[in-house]
């Protein structure tokens, strides 16, 4: 099973993303709405086919990327039944498993943080996505959102303290820089629900954290409960101008045969080095010449009002290019996928003095 996990720096979400080897179908639990282009780059880089977006429960801190993603990859929508949610495809109870290829997670209700927390436990008991029912040596807070102390501390001894120690745990939150845990380091050094911790201690513990009102909150809450529909418009994944998809890399990329369709629209820029212009590759015979070292000096001779477009040999260094142009203010670039090399390979016309 493939296992990636990655990080909304401002929310500091844990998203997971599971993946059979075999048939590349996968889940994503916990996905954040402003990461969605990122998260779908790394399921089209890796070949894989998202079925479902899982959440652990209805968040406060962040929006879900659940409707981003069921639009832009068919994915489907599970969450808990007792989250009161609306839009979801699927409705998830204790007991249920979802299968993608021949790995399954089955579902464990923990309520506490919320009424419909939900912990997701792969087949073999080796990790378990806790949620923010049990963190790495913390627990999610109890104070709002239905919120019961002595009900969270009965779901994580009785569910989660149940699975075996080298379980191990990967929450959806963390705010120390940790990752991963196992259920037999928390349940030995755990400080609000390990050791000899009570049910009474923990109660304690949780009337007394004092924890400041979640600033997204009064979002987050109610967006969460329509699985991540925005008031306004869905915002596409990748650019408003045209298909331009980002990738993981985190570069605005269009394909060659789009190219090859708006060359009279675009402003292409070849940023090889000037032997390389009438060289194996040739060059298109639209395209403005400026080596990727002079592009920062010469940015004035670029057309601000089309969308430029960077190639290169291969893709590398017109990604910088790209990149320089976003940083500049070029609302409208993207890299040319795969370079010349992808767009000989297509077949397309070339200009070139030396053949
Ligand atoms: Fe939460």
């Amino acid at each position: 099973m493939h296992l990636r996990l990655l990080i909304d720096g401002r929310s500091s979400t844990f998203t997971h993303l599971l993946a059979d080897r075999e048939t590349r179908e996968a889940v994503l639990i916990d996905p954040v709405f402003e990461q969605a282009a990122r998260d779908a780059a790394l399921v089209r880089e890796l070949g894989l086919k998202l079925l479902y977006t899982l959440e652990t429960h209805v968040h406060a801190d962040h929006v879900t990327g659940a409707r981003r993603l069921r639009e832009a990859l068919g994915s489907k929508i599970a969450l808990a039944e007792a989250a009161g949610a609306s839009g979801a495809d699927l409705l998830l109870r204790e007991g249920d498993s979802i299968h993608f290829g021949g790995c399954a997670l089955s579902v464990l209700s923990t309520p506490g943080h919320t009424d419909g927390c939900l912990s997701f436990v792969t087949r073999e008991r080796d990790h378990v996505f806790t949620g923010d029912a049990l963190m790495i040596r913390a627990a999610g807070r109890t104070d709002f959102q239905s919120g019961d102390a002595r009900r969270l501390y009965r779901s994580v001894h009785e569910k989660l303290f149940a699975l075996p120690d080298g379980c191990v745990v990967h929450p959806a939150h963390d705010y120390a820089g940790r990752t991963i845990s196992t259920i037999g380091e928390e349940r030995a050094h755990n400080p609000r629900l390990g050791g000899q911790s009570s049910e009474d201690d923990f109660a304690g513990y949780m009337a007394n954290l004092a924890l400041p009102h979640p600033n997204q909150i009064d979002v987050a809450v109610p967006a969460n409960l329509r699985c991540g529909e925005p008031k306004g418009a869905m915002p596409p994944l990748g650019a408003e101008w045209g298909p331009a998809l980002r990738s993981f890399a985190g570069v605005l990329e269009v394909a060659p045969a789009w190219l090859s369709e708006h060359l009279g629209e675009v402003c292409l820029l070849d940023v090889r080095e000037p032997a390389e212009w009438n060289g194996e590759l040739g060059h298109i015979a639209s395209a403005l010449p400026i080596p990727l070292g002079e592009l920062r000096a010469r940015l004035g001779e670029l057309a601000p009002d089309r969308p430029v477009i960077a190639v290169c040999h291969s893709g590398a260094r017109s990604a910088q290019a790209s990149l320089i142009l976003e940083q500049n203010g070029f609302a409208k670039s993207a890299n040319l996928s795969g370079g010349m090399l992808a767009w000989r390979a297509l077949g397309m016309p070339v200009v070139s003095t030396s053949r």
